[in-house]
């Protein structure tokens, strides 16, 4: 089978793989489509992500849906034949953070596509990967496959606006206007948010983010002024999410959220110390919190998609086959061309 496999920054090849063997518990599905992340995108261009470094070469991808091909004695959960969004978490299900309800901070979580652990953990950019029956979500026929595959993004922003708690007429902040800032923009909008602005230094994805519902972009390479008149007066936003990983954006997100407001960190940071006005963050007794992927909001998100709830049509940029990984990656790289891009599989 087919493929796609990162060996080192600017290392990826399409290249063929054993074809994996299920177990009693376990489904094989066949790729159709796949949405680039910019995690994929970090080991492509740097070889790691945050503090999470290749070790050996590892399929790519984490954001999948396919078609079920074959299934292992005991599952009753789907059946051959049946469309599928597929949850890439997979934890121990043992450990005290998984029988605590938080599954996603599991220290043991296999995630598709991840150098966290090593043995790294394969990714789903390939003709045919297994997963444990429960990371299986069935969909209805006719959702294309390229929406399908947004549930796990579209997940990470529904766990992050969890995380914030109430959104009802709240003003809100997104800083960084990738795919999951454009996503929490939907997410907050779904949530009660009444007014969203977002920035960002390239005017394209600001306009996707505008589709998806944002009130107010701004544009911080051309205008860095704009956001004074909300960092006076101690800030004028309740709630920020940070989702550019950049640590002037975090400095933006400090200034500008009102005193008692909440500030919710998305992006992951680079490795090591970040710098940023912390004494903002207890004078104003701002509620700094992190998010990390996503459990059940994993359901959600794949409701939302199917319902129609959440169009995430404006986000998606562009379609390639799985043999021209390399082609994608680098559009996908190209933020004034490029939003979310799929690969896929006739
Ligand atoms: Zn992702
Ligand atoms: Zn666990």
């Amino acid at each position: 089978m087919l493929s796609c496999v990162i060996y080192a920054a600017h290392n990826l090849r399409v290249e063929q793989r054993e074809t994996p063997q299920i177990g009693a518990r376990e489904v094989l599905v066949r790729l159709k489509a796949g949405g680039i992340c910019g995690s994929d995108l970090h080991y492509f261009n740097h070889g790691g992500v945050g503090d999470f470094k290749l070790r050996e070469p590892m399929v790519l991808g984490h954001e999948v849906a396919g078609i079920v091909v074959e299934i292992g004695a005991e599952v009753a959960r789907v059946k051959v034949g049946d469309h599928v969004a597929v949850d890439p978490s997979r934890p121990c299900q043992n450990c005290s953070d998984c029988l605590a309800g938080h599954s996603n901070l599991c220290s043991k979580m296999r995630f598709f596509g991840s150098a966290a652990l090593f043995p790294h953990v394969q990714g789903g950019f390939s003709e045919f990967f297994k997963v444990a029956d429960f990371q299986c979500h069935v969909v209805p026929n006719n959702i294309p496959f390229e929406v399908v595959a947004c549930a796990e993004p579209l997940a990470v922003c529904l766990h992050a606006v969890a995380r914030s708690g109430s959104l009802l007429g709240a003003k809100v902040l997104i800083t960084g206007s990738g795919p999951i800032g454009a996503l929490t923009v939907a997410a907050a909008r779904w949530a009660g948010a009444a007014e969203i602005t977002i920035t960002d230094v390239v005017d394209q994805p600001l306009e996707i983010s505008r589709a998806m519902g944002a009130t107010r972009t701004v544009n911080t390479a051309r205008t860095p002024d704009a956001l004074e008149e909300f960092k006076a007066n101690r800030g004028a936003f309740d709630v920020s999410f940070e989702a550019s990983g950049n640590a002037a954006a975090l400095e933006t997100c400090i200034h500008s959220t009102r005193p008692g407001g909440r500030l919710i960190q998305i992006g992951m940071l680079p490795p090591g110390l970040t710098s940023a006005p912390i004494n903002r963050i207890i004078a104003k007794e701002i509620d700094f919190l992190g998010t990390f992927r996503f459990h059940h909001e994993f359901r959600w998100a794949v409701e939302c998609l199917v319902s129609g709830r959440i169009d995430v049509k404006p986000i998606l940029s562009a379609q390639f086959a799985l043999q021209d990984a390399v082609k994608a990656l680098e559009l996908a790289g190209d933020r004034s061309r490029a939003m979310k891009v799929s690969l896929t599989l006739e």
